[in-house]
């Protein structure tokens, strides 16, 4: 039994675009003078931006990716249950978390507060093992990590743990999609600066990383030793910067209609009668609506492919459904109809779809609903 509204996920688009980013890096290393280009940390938190954490992460593995990363404990347990073998990094605070699993599964934590240092350590001398760690330093974004202006105070008691061991530090970029803030700027020098005053401290020797996708396409200088892409591998670039990079979409997003039927001049369809047809029109239904990720703004706003053309999405998105006014198009039930992808000469991306709302494109897949099946396969046809 499969529903009529199924995500395409293309597990080789997404291998091929870490393949492109790592051959960019090796290129750009190699007219820097640098020995060694930097290595792939890639991002699958959030079930791998919606794309299915476990497929994804098998592909990624076997395309040679450096490191997996994660949002919490328990995405990374789900990789390592599924046979993942990769190192692990969990990007999140450990406070308040079952930190079993980290030791258990072999993951490898970060710490970014002090309370996530106490935590580990307490765990690390009840199971009289050292664990390794990354350590994050919050350069500016104040979220996670210890904050760069306080490193003396903070520090000893890290970097002096006999129960960890710093594999890694690194820091997150505020602003590396804002391509006129030079808060960007800042946040670099400050890792900088940070990176100097831990080897001063005695931390020595350790792979350094910071670019998420966007920082990665706007300044080598960021590169350090391993890149955190997650936008870039799913084949979407971070709006509003560009890139040469030969990318794949990732995923597409396809239906099919399941009703058809003429609106008289002065009718409405819909909820709370968003919309009212200015003539005859020929509506059709997609069985896909809010409940499977689809943003409520695409209401009266949202843009689908049927036949081959773009027609508008009318009226509200309801839980399960939307309208899409087919006006002239010879439409039956069972044809298909694209939310993202390709289909004849058009196509929609899932960047243009959060620009038509508002939104940023990470919202739109990795909002994906539960009830959507994920086919993997080619998405081209
Ligand atoms: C999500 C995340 C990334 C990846 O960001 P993209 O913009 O999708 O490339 C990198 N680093 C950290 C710490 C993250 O949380």
């Amino acid at each position: 039994m499969i529903r009529p509204t199924i995500a395409t996920v293309d597990l080789e688009a997404i291998a091929a675009n870490s393949r492109a980013i790592a051959a960019m890096l090796a290129r750009e290393a190699a007219a820097a003078g640098r020995t060694q280009p930097p290595g792939v940390l890639a991002v699958v938190k959030a079930n791998a931006y919606g794309h299915g954490a476990v497929p994804v992460a098998t592909a990624l593995e076997a395309a040679g990716v450096a490191m997996l990363a994660c949002a919490d404990i328990e995405e990374g347990v789900t990789l390592r249950r599924a046979g993942i073998r990769a190192p692990i990094l969990v990007f999140g605070a450990l406070s308040v978390s079952d930190l079993d699993g980290v030791v258990e599964y072999g993951l490898t934590p970060t710490v970014s507060t002090p309370a996530a240092v106490r935590a580990l350590e307490a765990v690390a001398v009840r199971r009289g093992r050292v664990l390794p760690c990354h350590l994050k330093i919050d350069t500016g974004m104040n979220r996670l990590g210890f904050r760069h202006d306080n490193l003396g105070r903070t520090m000893p008691a890290v970097i002096g743990s006999r129960h960890l061991r710093i594999e890694a530090v690194y820091t997150h970029f505020g602003t590396a999609d804002v391509p006129e803030s030079s808060f960007f700027d800042d946040q670099r020098r400050r890792f900088d600066r940070t990176s100097a005053a831990l080897g001063a401290m005695g931390l020595r020797d350790v792979v350094r990383h910071a670019a998420n996708s966007a920082a990665l396409l706007r300044d080598t200088r960021t590169w350090y030793d391993l890149v955190r892409p997650g936008l870039l591998l799913y084949g979407i670039v971070p709006p509003p910067l560009a890139s040469a990079l030969d990318l794949r979409p990732g995923l597409s997003l396809t239906s099919r209609i399941v009703a058809v039927k003429g609106v008289r001049s002065g009718e409405i369809a819909g909820y709370g009668g968003r919309w009212t047809a200015d003539g005859p029109r020929t509506i059709a239904i997609v069985p896909a609506g809010y409940a499977d990720g689809l943003d409520t703004r695409l209401s009266n706003r949202g843009v689908v492919l049927v036949g081959g053309r773009r027609v508008p999405v009318v009226g509200a998105v309801s839980m399960d459904m939307l309208t899409v006014d087919v006006t002239g198009l010879d439409v039956n039930p069972g044809d298909e109809v694209v939310i993202i992808g390709h289909q004849g000469d058009e196509h929609i991306t899932a960047r243009e779809m959060a620009a038509a709302i508002g939104t940023i494109p990470w919202e739109i897949v990795c909002r994906l609903g539960a009830r959507i099946e994920r086919r993997y396969g080619s998405s081209e046809k």
